[in-house]
């Protein structure tokens, strides 16, 4: 598949391999790594290798991506042995959004209060 790197995208770069990451799961469509400021005890992210600015970008020519970065999560949570998580993607700077390459945001192992923020 034909992928797409926007230059100076942080999470694009992390895809290439030029900025470092520590890699949960990896396949030809998404990649999922820790994140570098963990919000609870297990924090990774879900990203797709191709570059989509955000939620506010899916259409229906990357909804299998989509679909399959959810599949991925669970397999990735049914591995870690996780059965109660949280999955959040911020879209856009008001609703918390600081990098803007879709990311779907993986929280566990402690409780988490609802409503966010
Ligand atoms: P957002 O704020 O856009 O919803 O989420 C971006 C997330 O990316 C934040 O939780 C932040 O800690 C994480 N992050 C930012 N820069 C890096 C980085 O260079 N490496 C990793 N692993 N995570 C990062
Ligand atoms: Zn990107």
């Amino acid at each position: 598949m034909s992928l797409f790197h926007k230059p100076d995208c942080l999470f694009c770069k992390i895809v290439k391999g030029e900025i470092p990451s520590k890699k949960v799961y990896e396949d030809d469509q998404c990649y999922a790594f820790y994140d570098i400021a963990p919000a609870a005890p297990v924090h990774f992210l879900v990203i797709p290798k191709t570059h989509i600015g955000s939620c506010g970008e899916i259409t229906p020519e990357n909804e299998a991506l989509v679909g399959h970065i959810f599949s991925v999560i669970t397999k990735i949570t049914r591995e870690m042995g996780i059965t109660d998580f949280r999955v959040v993607s911020n879209c856009g700077p008001q609703a918390g959004q600081s990098v803007p390459h879709l990311h779907f945001h993986v929280l566990s192992g402690r409780d988490l209060t609802w409503p966010p923020g």
